[in-house]
């Protein structure tokens, strides 16, 4: 038996061997084209139930299973496991290519909506076929047959280009290592950070350090080394990273990459860019930008460089300000007359420490997984009335000895859905932090006689980088996180709950499903605030040795802090913001000038910081070319000024305290409740009761005055 093909329960990832993927891909792609085959042959007048419903039904199972293998794929990944991975992929995205151009589909959903059965069908149904209807749309369904054929090479190209770039980027991270023989060159850098690096070395039988381009080596390399050549060697293999420049544009010999090819991500930029025009253009779009903002809040690409431009000239100032008060403090206190980019985040931290006394080393002891794990699921227990408590691992499948599972039950004790958390980095994980879904929240057909099991709990990916537990002798401390990690693990927890606290029954708009893209971090984002709450910090964060509460004057400065350089900060995200708008709407991938001219003329424009000339960004930007960021990137300022200006609702609360679980139920209820079953526009109105305005974002940014 297949452990892919079960259903019935939890994904069985202890089971799940690679020999398992093509047999079960192309088991369900038979399945699901059979049973497509038989609707597009039945000549009934298509209802829900005879048509979209079993169509549902096999799509869950195909994404069900080949999200077990993509998420084995990027948090255990091996050779194997990707070959196999690559194998299928272009066969699924060839499957769903197909359904999006399917005639006779198209043509049902059409009649469908035309029935008299749609008006009496629930918003979420209706939602549910009017986004298909416009998917069919932009997947090509009213292009002629030519056209079409022309669209799906074009997407399968896309699909395996997109994840070339991402295998280059993580065998260029994998491929440099910084092997250190000398003690002296070392200073500065943080213990923890130290141990981790020689049990890189001991597992290489080297003596000395290893250190890598994996973020919980660099980060704090880049921040505390005082070797300048140190930071320099690591920043330059770090911004070279599958570019021409880069240490891994050696070809590799142990990859069984059989044309050797350089892991270089230049070409990908230029092709994936050119077929996302030349698929715009078949669909009847000027640029890839209006395609991708068909299906967002936003309307035009000039709207959103408008956004994106009157934040930069509202933050350009403080970046200006940020950058010459760095300026100063390196010249005065630490003799560097230049700043070069490799000094940037050391000469900040000594300035933070300087100005608000306190380390992130400091920070971290207070913030022990033991202690921000159960403060994070009190919060929401308070806020949302839930229980979360861990399953024992015994009794369920991992797919790591890292990885863990939870319940989140009501108040009654009843289950309402489930997540794993995987929080440490290792080798074969993808970098950053991610949710995504397993299983997704439904109610069962023909279980009605029997409510209580007609809906199906969902399950959420929790995925994280940090460093894990590390052992000091016998003892095995717990993973000490920095305020920035739990900041990440709480906004990654945010979109958990977007996805496990639906209450929609269908499938098509339940938990983060239909949800636009630009608003989908608004729960994510909300949750970070919390982060900056004493009432919150105050409960949660205990000293990993003695137990003790974080004491109210480290906290203080820590919010001092909070805003050091967030114009420098904002600026960054808006110059690649910006860069992504303009790749995907005014840009020619052969024309004039490349991308990495275009992001310098962005960076004439907008920055205050122009990184070296051999700092090759674009091609480890895989946000946009290796993920579903392209001309989306905005986004994520978009989504902030939605959850600033939906947290302003917590912070107005009468009583004095954000934790307020009438706010809580009502934001539960307007926004996490209904998922993508109706536009994200109705639901903020819905729950702040007007539309989203800016001065939040920039108040808490520091930017604004705060309010009367
Ligand atoms: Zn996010």
């Amino acid at each position: 038996m297949n452990p892919l093909l079960d259903f019935s329960g939890l994904p069985r990832f202890a089971e799940i061997r690679t020999e398992h993927i093509t047999p079960a891909v192309s088991q369900l792609l038979g399945d699901n084209r059979a049973l497509i085959g038989r609707i597009r042959q039945d000549t009934d007048l298509p209802t829900w139930d005879n048509f979209v419903q079993p169509m549902a039904d096999a799509n869950e199972r195909l994404s069900r299973a080949w999200g077990q293998v993509s998420h084995l794929n990027a948090v255990v990944n091996t050779p194997e496991l990707r070959e196999a991975y690559n194998a299928n992929l272009p066969l699924v995205t060839q499957y769903y290519a197909e359904l999006a151009q399917d005639q006779a589909l198209f043509e049902k959903f059409k009649e469908l909506r035309g029935s008299r059965e749609f008006e009496g069908l629930s918003t979420a149904r209706k939602k549910v076929i009017e986004n298909e209807l416009r998917d069919f749309r932009l997947g090509g369904a009213e292009l002629s047959a030519e056209k079409k054929a022309r669209f799906l090479q074009i997407q399968e190209e896309l699909s395996a280009l997109g994840s070339r770039f991402n295998d280059n980027l993580l065998d260029a991270t994998n491929a440099f290592v910084l092997h250190v023989e000398d003690a002296g060159e070392l200073s500065g850098i943080p213990d923890d950070v130290l141990q981790a690096a020689r049990e890189v070395a001991e597992r290489d039988n080297a003596t000395g350090w290893k250190f890598t381009l994996r973020a919980p080596s660099y980060l704090p390399l880049m921040q505390y080394a005082d070797n300048r050549e140190l930071r320099e060697k690591m920043y330059r293999a770090y911004s070279t990273r599958a570019s021409e420049l880069g240490t891994a544009a050696l070809p590799l010999e142990d990859t069984g990459n059989l044309d050797n090819t350089p892991l270089i991500n230049t070409p990908l930029i230029a092709r994936i860019l050119e077929l996302r025009k030349e698929e715009s253009q078949l669909l009847g779009f000027e640029c890839y930008a209006e395609v991708s903002l068909a299906t967002k809040m936003a309307s035009t690409p000039a709207q959103v460089l408008d956004f994106l431009g009157e934040l930069a000239d509202k933050a350009k100032p403080y970046a200006e300000r940020d950058l010459k008060e760095l300026r100063q403090f390196a010249a005065d206190k630490l003799q560097l007359d230049t700043l070069e980019a490799w000094d940037l985040a050391y000469v900040s931290e000594k300035l933070r420490l300087e100005r608000y006394a306190f380390s992130e080393q400091e920070v971290k002891q207070y913030f022990p997984e033991t202690s921000v794990l159960p403060g994070m699921f009190g919060l929401v227990g308070n806020l949302y009335g839930i229980n979360i408590t861990p399953v024992e691992a015994t009794t369920i499948q991992l797919w790591h000895p890292d990885a863990k599972l939870f319940n989140i039950a009501d108040s009654e004790g009843k289950l309402i859905g489930r997540f794993y958390l995987d929080l440490y980095a290792r080798p074969g994980k993808r970098g950053g932090g991610w949710m995504d879904d397993a299983i997704s929240r439904r109610r069962y057909v023909g279980s009605a006689d029997n409510r209580e099991y007609a809906i199906q709990a969902p399950v959420a990916y929790l995925n994280c980088n940090f460093s894990g537990p590390v052992s000091h002798g016998e003892k095995v401390r717990p993973a000490l996180f920095t305020h920035d990690e739990v900041i990440t693990l709480f906004h990654e927890f945010g979109h958990g709950l977007h996805h496990l606290l639906t209450r929609v029954d269908d499938l098509g708009v339940s938990g983060i499903h239909g949800v636009e893209w630009d608003a989908v971090e608004l729960p994510s984002q909300f949750m970070e605030n919390f982060c900056w709450e004493w009432e919150v910090i105050s409960r949660m964060a205990r000293h990993v040795d003695t137990g003790a509460s974080m004491p109210r004057e480290l906290f203080d400065k820590m919010l001092a802090g909070k805003n050091f350089q967030s114009g420098l900060q904002m600026l960054r995200q808006l110059e690649f913001a910006l860069f992504d708008m303009h790749l995907h709407f005014d840009f020619d991938p052969y024309g004039q000038k490349t991308a990495q001219q275009l992001l310098d003329e962005v960076r004439e424009q907008v920055a205050v910081i122009i990184p070296p000339g051999f700092n090759r960004f674009p091609n480890s930007f895989s946000h946009i070319f290796g993920g579903g960021y392209a001309a989306g990137y905005y986004s994520y300022k978009w989504a902030e000024v939605l959850s600033a200006d939906a947290y302003s609702m917590f912070e107005e609360n009468p009583a004095g305290t954000v934790v307020n679980s009438e706010t809580g139920l009502r934001f539960w209820k307007e926004i996490l409740a209904v998922g993508g079953s109706r536009p994200a526009l109705e639901s903020f109105i819905a729950f702040r009761g007007r539309e989203p305005e800016i001065n939040a974002l920039l108040r808490h940014n520091g930017m604004a005055p705060a309010p009367a």
